[in-house]
């Protein structure tokens, strides 16, 4: 597999449609590089040098240079370096958001001489490489574009704003601060040196890994935040779970997108469940394979394995047990039901389902996906559990006092790294033949640390990073 290169000139002019995709009320057009003044210029119909104050927005009449043609009257915004969202020379254009206009003014700025469009990604990624952000300020804006949810967006906008970012470099800086003492011991050895230095660093060290530990042991409620908690239904054919699951997105405004599927496959609906981006499975009824017979396709075998993966896979459990079969419970289903399931009873319309209301120490609510009964207190009862998945991720809504969380299985694997290089150093300390491995284990440890935001050793991990964006971001 060739992994697409982002474009490396970094010192081009770049120009991309910014906002979303014609027609639209405005069109936002920027541009950022060296080119970006003179280009302004001349779409205006100015001089070489750009005529505009910094920073103010100016009603203008743009026109192609090259055919003298007008393309619209809008505004045009003038941002020189340093002091804009790369760090270039950047101006941009709000013009009205329809089709023939912004191909006209995209058309205009391509035929200039030295300018070109914008890789997706490209102007964050200028941003980053000019020192306006770290890679986890660069992570929060993109996740801030994505953001469904108003948890979502808390979370996207803390770690945009560098909160992520300065947690991690203040442990780097803590790190190279006990290196340098170790490598002071190395150079100097004892006679020049106060004693302690080394048991100093040390002890440092081993707060830093403290402090790690209580981070990585999070229930990923960053991550999960982040791409949405997995809540999976489960249950016998014909208990309610399809008819539970319509009930859901149509009772909720703000479902996002339906990926469809047979009725056998998978089917996940997007939700926001009381702030929290939520995505429930519907799956096959499980059944077990070998009940089916010979009348048993391969296809609802499929279903049936599928619908087992997502069970386990998911972060909770929705077990819906049919109220005309109980208190017989479907015994593929009672075998899934465990502490981060939420047990209800269906069709409680036909008649309420006899006490005791529980499964497997679980206790169970009574519902009717028909006619509504129940749904309040289930939706209640789903909306804790999720908070409680989502973990102190919620708590950010009382303010910054709070650790930011991490958000991607990035973070989580560098610090892993971070941590189990500090651990080969701890281990090893006091152990005075070996202060230069001793050295070597703090440097790879600050090291994965530098790799979060991208101080040292990034140019491996920034395609990857840089390649979800957008165009024009
Ligand atoms: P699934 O196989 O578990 O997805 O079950 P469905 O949602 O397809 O429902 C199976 C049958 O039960 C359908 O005929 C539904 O109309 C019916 N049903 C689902 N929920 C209720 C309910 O709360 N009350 C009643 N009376 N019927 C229901």
């Amino acid at each position: 597999v060739v992994r697409r290169k982002l474009a490396t000139d970094t010192s081009g002019t770049i120009f991309a449609l910014s906002s979303g995709a014609p027609p639209c009320g405005v069109a936002v057009i920027r541009i950022s590089g060296p080119g970006s003044g003179p280009a302004l210029a001349a779409i205006i119909g100015g001089k070489v040098s750009c005529p505009l104050k910094p920073r103010r927005a100016t009603v203008v009449k743009l026109s192609d240079p090259g055919t003298s043609e007008a393309i619209d009257d809008g505004l045009a915004l003038w941002f020189p370096a340093p002091n804009s969202f790369t760090g270039e020379d950047v101006a941009e254009f709000h013009v009205h958001g329809g089709p023939a206009v912004v191909i006209g003014a995209l058309d205009a700025l391509s035929a200039m001489a030295g300018m070109r469009m914008a890789e997706p990604g490209e102007f964050t990624r200028r941003a980053f490489e000019n020192g306006k952000m770290d890679l986890t300020a660069a992570e929060g804006l993109a996740d801030l574009v994505e953001a469904e949810t108003s948890a979502q967006r808390r979370q996207a906008l803390r770690q945009l704003q560098g909160e992520l970012g300065k947690l991690y470099e203040s442990w780097r800086e803590r790190l190279l601060k006990a290196l340098a003492h170790i490598e002071a011991g190395i150079d100097f050895s004892d006679e020049d040196l106060p004693g302690g230095v080394e048991a100093a660093a040390a002890e440092e060290v081993d707060k830093l890994v403290g402090e790690i530990a209580a981070h990585l042991k999070d229930n990923r409620h960053g991550e999960r935040l982040r791409s949405g908690l997995l809540i999976a239904i489960i249950g016998p054919p014909n208990a309610g779970k399809s008819s539970l699951l319509n009930l859901l997105a149509w009772r909720d405004a703000a479902i996002v997108s339906e990926t469809a599927g047979t009725t056998r496959d998978v089917i996940e609906v997007h939700l926001d469940l009381g702030g929290y981006p939520v995505i429930v499975a519907d799956t096959a009824g499980l059944r077990d394979v070998d009940d089916m017979g010979d009348g048993g396709d391969e296809v609802e075998a499929e279903g049936i394995r599928r619908a087992r993966g997502k069970a386990r896979e998911a972060d909770l459990r929705l077990a819906v047990f049919d109220g005309q079969a109980w208190p017989q419970t479907d015994p593929h289903t009672a075998g899934l039901v465990d502490a981060d399931t939420l047990v209800v009873v269906n069709k409680s319309d036909l008649g309420q389902p006899a006490a005791p209301l529980e499964v497997g120490g679980q206790p169970a609510l009574a519902i009717s996906a028909l006619t509504g009964d129940g749904i309040e207190t289930f939706l209640a009862a789903a909306a804790e559990r999720v908070a409680g998945l989502m973990g102190s991720a919620s708590s950010s809504v009382m303010g910054p006092a709070l650790a930011p969380a991490l958000t991607r299985a990035r973070h989580r694997e560098a610090l892993e790294e971070c941590r189990a290089a500090l651990k080969r150093f701890l281990a090893a300390a006091g152990d005075d033949k070996t202060p230069e491995l001793a050295a070597e284990d703090l440097r790879l440890a600050a090291r994965a640390l530098g790799r979060i935001t991208g101080r040292i050793d990034v140019e491996d991990v920034l395609d990857a990073i840089f390649r979800d964006f957008c165009i024009g971001k």
